[in-house]
């Protein structure tokens, strides 16, 4: 008699084997934890890599889901819809607000405000939207890019995003991109050609190891792509939605994108993404497009996500709970760790050694967390995580450095 095949079974029969996977099957989530299918119950430090910031199967969420697919859930952008329309405005007053006169915010580059939004469906498609409006505005071909970036792994975001081993299945890359080490506006500067159209840069590196980009690097490239006529990219697609305790990562510098980048959490946990552009990015009509963005279904989530995070002060708790967790974090006293760096909750912690097996020990303990490249440990809590539940992150994690030890 045939067995019951088992759902990871399942998958490996019928799915492309293309990601590295954890011997586990998570079936439901409820705040900031997550359950598998033995009921189990865990600490999400992962938020789905960046998504879940609002925490998981969120009330106020599944009901305007609910109730926006019942009246309407596509409406190609061929017509006008009111929760579209609701949501762009929305979007648009959370913005970073850049002082045309000064720098009364911090981040007064001035020359206009992000304004205009297209929408799409993920991260990597913003960055293709980004790239080829870019192009569209300047007539120009070339796109400055960091070196351990991450922007997405479809064609265009690829060849914006570092790392020969995710390019290299699929060359020739597209034309015109450039790499130049992070943190260092002598390199940028020299990489500038009369064909540069854009630079596009996270201001906090995710994948590339919880990197925030340093204040005076950012500023001077900021000004200088302003006072040329650069276009500057700005990739908040793990960064935004209060995630490093503003609402958006750009609001901790002194700069002024002329394209913001968003997916990921936009939509507490529906696929969504959008690009917010200033007025001066100008795209031919027809020249890009896409079926599901801006879905009406898609905006309500998006819109109840937003409120949600505004009601709870979750920008605020991001800030607080950040500064509480590194402080924890900082007591481990284990010579395996490195550097802890980060900025609300957006945390990495550096360590001697490859993280995978200590990741790996943390779910054993009940703490799912990530990696971002072979030596940090990456943690992206929902920012409803409370502080107890830090408390216990901290505990498991001083646990498994120092068990690893013996
Ligand atoms: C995740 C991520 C992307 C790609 O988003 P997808 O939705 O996976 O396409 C792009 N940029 C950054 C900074 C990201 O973290």
């Amino acid at each position: 008699m045939s067995k019951t095949k088992s759902t990871k079974q399942i998958e490996e029969q019928f799915e492309l084997d293309i990601y590295p996977r954890r011997e586990v099957v998570i079936v439901r989530g409820k705040a900031s934890k997550l359950y598998d299918d033995k009921d189990r119950e865990y600490i999400d430090c992962a938020s789905n890599v960046g998504v879940s910031n609002i925490g998981h199967a969120n009330e106020q969420v599944a009901t305007a889901i609910h109730e926006q697919y019942l009246r309407l859930a596509n409406c190609y952008s061929m017509f006008y819809n009111d929760i579209r329309a609701r949501f762009a405005q929305k979007l648009v007053e959370i913005m970073p607000h850049f002082n045309n006169n000064g720098n009364k915010n911090g981040n007064g580059n001035g020359n206009g405000q992000l304004s205009k939004v297209f929408f799409c469906n993920s991260g990597s498609e913003a960055v293709e939207a980004a790239i080829k409006f870019a192009r569209a505005t300047t007539g120009k071909k070339q796109i400055i890019c960091a070196m351990r970036g991450f922007h997405g792994k479809t064609m265009g975001a690829l060849a914006a995003t570092w790392g020969p081993e995710y390019q290299k299945p699929f060359m020739p890359m597209l034309e015109g991109f450039v790499h130049v080490p992070f943190n260092n506006y002598d390199r940028f500067e020299k990489s500038v050609s009369d064909d540069t159209a854009a630079v596009i840069v996270e201001v906090v590196q995710g994948e590339g190891g919880v990197r925030p980009a340093d204040k005076e690097y950012l500023k001077k490239l900021s000004q200088f792509c302003r006072a040329v006529g650069i276009l500057l990219i700005v990739d908040e697609v793990q960064t935004g939605f209060g995630r490093t305790g503003k609402m958006f990562a750009s609001e901790h510098y002194d700069i002024s994108p002329d394209i913001l980048c968003l997916a990921k959490s936009i939509a507490g946990g529906i696929p969504m993404g959008a690009v917010v552009c200033k007025e001066k990015i100008i795209v031919p009509k027809r020249s890009h497009t896409s079926t599901f963005g801006g879905n009406p279904l898609a905006c309500a989530a998006a819109l109840a996500s937003i409120d949600f995070i505004e009601k709870e002060n979750l920008v605020e708790r991001a800030a607080e709970l950040g500064e509480y967790f590194i402080e924890k974090l900082s007591e481990i006293k284990s010579p395996k760790i490195k550097e802890i760096r980060g900025i609300g909750l957006m945390i990495g912690i550096e360590l001697t050694e490859k993280a995978g097996p200590y990741v790996a020990a943390l779910m054993e303990m009940g703490v799912i967390a990530l990696l971002a490249g072979n030596f940090v440990i990456r943690l992206l809590p929902p920012l409803v995580i409370s502080k107890e539940e830090i408390d216990k992150v901290v505990d498991a994690l001083g646990d498994v450095l120092q068990e690893q030890e013996d």
